[in-house]
């Protein structure tokens, strides 16, 4: 479905990416762990088109995305929600909903999609007329998550999406993650949590300073001893 080759990263003199080559099937749920500054966001950030390769390529159900305005590679079906969430904060908690469903014509499964999402976390329902700017830090969060899925994305790409969480609200974040797949989305995680994210998934890489040392299914990584000793404590 999605396949990054060779892919360079700058940002100025600082070599960020050195020659990431990875893939992602439909259907999977894929996890980039690393260490912070590993490049894990850069590679995102690569793949939605916030950033642009100097070298490599990324291509996505066959088609080349390399060099594709982030608005088109919305419009192909990839939604990322970005670590730090950027959700409009003098909007309200609904109106920042309706961008994520904006392009939806299929309005009776969209009404539905709005139920399960206030069903999947009620506090959104209770606080849709409040401006979004003053929820806590873990509901925009789900605001976030939540306006991803109303738009219906093919391949959800999704940056840190427990960070800053209460335990009992990452626990949800993993169950959200899990339907999602259930739903027939694809997901491209990165998560300081290898532990849930290496169960929550079927195949995972590591990243080592902008380059991917190790790279296999999950329950693999899961037993490795480098993986365990220096990522999962
Ligand atoms: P974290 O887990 O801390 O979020 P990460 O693995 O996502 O880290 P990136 O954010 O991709 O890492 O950063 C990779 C490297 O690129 C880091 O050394 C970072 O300092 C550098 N970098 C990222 N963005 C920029 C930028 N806009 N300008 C300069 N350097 C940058």
């Amino acid at each position: 479905m999605l396949k990054v080759a060779d892919l360079h990263v700058y940002y100025g003199n600082v070599h960020a990416l050195k020659g990431i080559s990875m893939e992602v099937r439909q259907g999977e749920v894929v996890t980039l762990i690393g260490a912070n500054g590993a490049g894990k966001s850069s590679l995102l950030k690569a793949i939605s088109g916030l950033v642009r390769p100097k070298e490599g390529s990324i291509t996505y159900e066959g088609e080349d995305l390399t060099r594709l305005a982030p608005d088109k590679i919305v419009s192909r079906g990839i939604a990322h929600v970005p670590e730090g969430r950027r959700i409009f904060t003098n909007l309200s908690v609904m109106e920042n909903l309706m961008v994520g469903a904006y392009q939806r014509k299929d309005k009776r499964q969209l009404k539905h999609d709005y139920e399960e999402v206030f069903t999947l976390f009620p506090i959104l329902q209770a606080r849709a007329e409040q401006m979004a700017g003053t929820l806590s830090g873990g509901e925009q969060q789900m605001l976030a998550l939540s306006r991803a899925i109303l738009s219906k994305p093919k391949l959800i790409i999704l940056d840190e999406p427990s960070l800053g969480l209460a335990p009992v609200m990452v626990d949800t974040v993993f169950d959200v993650i899990e339907k999602i797949r259930k739903n027939g989305i694809t997901i491209l995680l990165v998560e300081q949590n290898a532990h849930l994210a290496l169960e929550a998934s079927e195949r995972a890489y590591v990243m080592e300073t902008g380059e991917i040392k190790i790279s296999g299914s999950s329950r693999t990584l899961l037993q490795d001893n480098k993986v365990v000793e220096a990522y999962l404590g």
